[in-house]
C-alpha cells in the first residue's frame, strides 16, 4: 500500500508576512496531516523561512526546480546541494510551467531528476498534455514520451525514488479539473508504463495536479493508481491546504 502525497506548490507567489501566516496556520493545523506525506515547495528566497517555520512539523519543503549542474559558471541556477542547506527535501522538476516559457524539455528534466537524486533530493517530476494535444488523442502518446526519456535516463533504483506528477496542462488553474475517470485512465497508463520497466516501480507515488480543491480531493485521491496531489492555487490558502490534506 502506497502512502497518499500531498505537496504545495507556491509557484511565484508570497511575501515574508504573508508566508508567515500560512506557515504558522499549517503548523498548527498539522494534525490534519497524519499518515501522509505532505510538503511545500515555495520560491528560494524563502526556504529560509519555511525550514524556521516547519522545522518539527510533519511537513516537508522544498524548491520549484533545481539546476542539472552541481556547481560553477551557471548564472542564476539554483543548485541541489545549496537547499539541502535549508533542509530541503523536496525538488518539483519539469512542471508545465517551465516547460512551455523556459524551453525545458524531457531530456534536461530527466538530468535534473538525477542530479536531485543524487544530492539527496525527492524530485517530483511533471508530465501531462495540453488541451490541444489531449483533443487530437496525442495524450498516452505526450505523456508516454515524457515518461521514457525519464526511464532512458535513471537507472531502476533512481527511478524507484522519484515521485511524478501527472499535471494536465488545460487543468493548471483554470479550475476545470480532470474527471476522476480521466486522471485515474493516465495514472493507470503510467503505472504500465513504470511496470514494464520494472517491478519495483510499483511503489513509485503518482500524484495528479491541476486545480485540486478541498471539494474534489476526496473522490480523486480515492482512485487507484492517484496517491495524492500536486496543489497550486488551494496551497496558498491554509484552511484549503488543510482539507486537501485531511481528504488524502
Ligand atoms: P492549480 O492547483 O492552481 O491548478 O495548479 C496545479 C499545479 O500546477 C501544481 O503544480
Amino acid at each position: 500500500q502506497r502512502k497518499k502525497w500531498v505537496v504545495g506548490n507556491w509557484k511565484m507567489h508570497g511575501r515574508l508576512a504573508d508566508n508567515e501566516a500560512l506557515l504558522r496556520a499549517l503548523a498548527s493545523g498539522a494534525g490534519a496531516c497524519s499518515g501522509i506525506r505532505v510538503g511545500v515547495c515555495v520560491p528560494t528566497p524563502y526556504l529560509a523561512q519555511v525550514e524556521a517555520a516547519l522545522s518539527g512539523t510533519p511537513f516537508a519543503w522544498g524548491v520549484q526546480d533545481v539546476s542539472a549542474y552541481t556547481h560553477g559558471a551557471y548564472t542564476g541556477e539554483v543548485a541541489a546541494e545549496m537547499t539541502l542547506e535549508f533542509g530541503a527535501t523536496l525538488a518539483i522538476v519539469g512542471h508545465s510551467e517551465r516547460r512551455a516559457y523556459h524551453g525545458e524539455h524531457s531530456e534536461l528534466v530527466a538530468a535534473k531528476a538525477q542530479r536531485a537524486l543524487q544530492a539527496g533530493l525527492t524530485p517530483i517530476v511533471c508530465v501531462g498534455e495540453t488541451l490541444e494535444e489531449r483533443e487530437s488523442g496525442a495524450t498516452q502518446a505526450v505523456v508516454g514520451a515524457q515518461i521514457d526519456a525519464l526511464l532512458a535516463k535513471l537507472s531502476v533504483d533512481e527511478t524507484a525514488r522519484v515521485v511524478i506528477a501527472y499535471e494536465p496542462v488545460w487543468a493548471i488553474g483554470t479550475g476545470r479539473t480532470a474527471t476522476t475517470d480521466q486522471a485515474q485512465e493516465v495514472h493507470a497508463f503510467l503505472r504500465a508504463r513504470l511496470l514494464g520497466k520494472h517491478a519495483v516501480l510499483a511503489s513509485v507515488p503518482l500524484l495528479y495536479g491541476g486545480s485540486v480543491k478541498p471539494e474534489n480531493a476526496a473522490a480523486l485521491f480515492s482512485q487507484a493508481d492517484i496517491d495524492g496531489g500536486l496543489i497550486g492555487g488551494a496551497s496558498l490558502k491554509s484552511q484549503d491546504f488543510l482539507a486537501i490534506c485531511a481528504a488524502a
